[in-house]
């Protein structure tokens, strides 16, 4: 018999709501993290984007979200997932670090993504000081400044115009010579007189002065000339890695690794459902992790209804024992 109903995995803003929605739905839930709960919201200095709050710090928001989601009585345990597979007996084992086995009928898979770094000098010091990884969700705070994007990819470019609503000007640094953005993407950047794309080029610092990035010191990596550019924040999307890795099977992703679920979150694998940003979709915000979870769980004690008729020992099959 399983001691679980649903294993969550991830206490981030997905993982968190789908802790308050399964413990009102009285499912005996467990959540793994592997760290602090509260997930990329400690690495967000302000949110000024979740509705209820003009303007919040990530880490009160965060210690709000896991105090609401643990009084409903779903287990947190700290500790990193490695494996999750089927059973031979219709649930899950979800394997730790620790060497733990957990099995449950459901599993909710809210581990997240992590945004690829440039990995230069004055990166992670000016991180949320003028260094992103979100244009929706930092772009205001740039209102009439120079930017800097890095990237030649969908997310570059797309973001890279987003920008173009608060910046004076976006510089797009991309160390090739062509793009990788659709030819659609490519025709609204190169139509909008506010960005200058800066080819075959590299940032090889980001600098500052106390806590505002002054510039960017760049390199031509086919002449090898350096140059410094001046800008008041910096934009990287040189890609996004969904952790999903841990998942043993085949699942349905889409061709950058995102799990593809159906209307109700649920993947591929029957029982597994995916919410937040390892899930493909348009945006990935805290409303549409927050969202996507609620919807999981609902649609998760339906499944665990389903799932006990069939499992019932003969003869009790449309009995509703719990
Ligand atoms: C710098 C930055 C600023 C942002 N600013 C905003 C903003 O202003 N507004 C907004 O709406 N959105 C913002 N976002 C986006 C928002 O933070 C994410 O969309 C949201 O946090 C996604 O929630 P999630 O629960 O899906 O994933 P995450 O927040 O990434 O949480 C995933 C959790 O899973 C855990 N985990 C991962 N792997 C394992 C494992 N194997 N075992 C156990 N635990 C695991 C992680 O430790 C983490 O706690 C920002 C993102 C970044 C990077």
């Amino acid at each position: 018999m399983s001691e679980h109903d649903l294993i969550i995995i991830g206490a981030g803003p997905a993982g968190l709501t789908g802790a308050l929605y399964a413990g009102r739905s009285m499912l005996r839930t467990l959540v793994i993290e592997k760290g602090v709960p509260g997930g990329e919201l400690l690495n967000t200095e302000l949110i000024e984007d979740y509705p209820g709050f003009e303007s919040v710090k990530g880490f009160e928001l965060a210690e709000k979200m896991a105090a609401h989601a643990m009084k409903f009585g779903a287990e947190l345990v700290t500790d990193g997932v490695v494996s999750v597979e089927r059973d031979g007996d219709d649930r899950f084992v979800v394997a730790t670090e620790t060497g733990q086995r957990y099995h449950a009928p459901m599993v909710l898979l809210t581990a997240g993504g992590t945004p690829s770094r440039l990995g230069v000098p004055g990166e992670a010091e000016y991180a949320g000081k003028g260094v992103s990884y979100c244009a929706v969700c930092d772009g205001h705070f740039f209102r009439g400044e120079v930017l800097g994007v890095v990237g030649g990819g969908d997310a570059a470019v797309e973001e890279a115009e987003f920008l173009t609503r608060y910046a004076s000007k976006v510089y797009l640094i991309h160390r090739r010579d062509t793009l990788r953005a659709s030819k659609i993407a490519q025709g609204r950047l190169f139509e909008n007189p506010k960005i200058e794309v800066v080819w075959d080029t590299v940032v090889e610092r980001i600098e500052g002065k106390g806590t505002a990035v002054t510039h960017l010191a760049l390199r031509n990596v086919k002449t090898g000339a350096t140059s410094q550019l001046e800008v008041g924040g910096v934009f990287v999307f040189v890609g996004f890695r969904p952790n999903t890795g841990v998942v043993r099977g085949h699942v349905t992703h889409d061709a950058a690794g995102y799990i593809l679920t159906n209307e109700v979150m649920m993947s591929s694998m029957p029982g597994l459902f995916a919410a937040g940003d390892v899930r493909a979709q348009l945006t990935r915000q805290v409303t549409t992790a927050v969202g996507d979870a609620t919807t999981a769980v609902i649609a998760a004690t339906r499944y665990l209804a389903e799932w006990k008729e069939r499992h019932a020992p003969s003869g009790t099959a449309g009995r509703h024992a719990d």
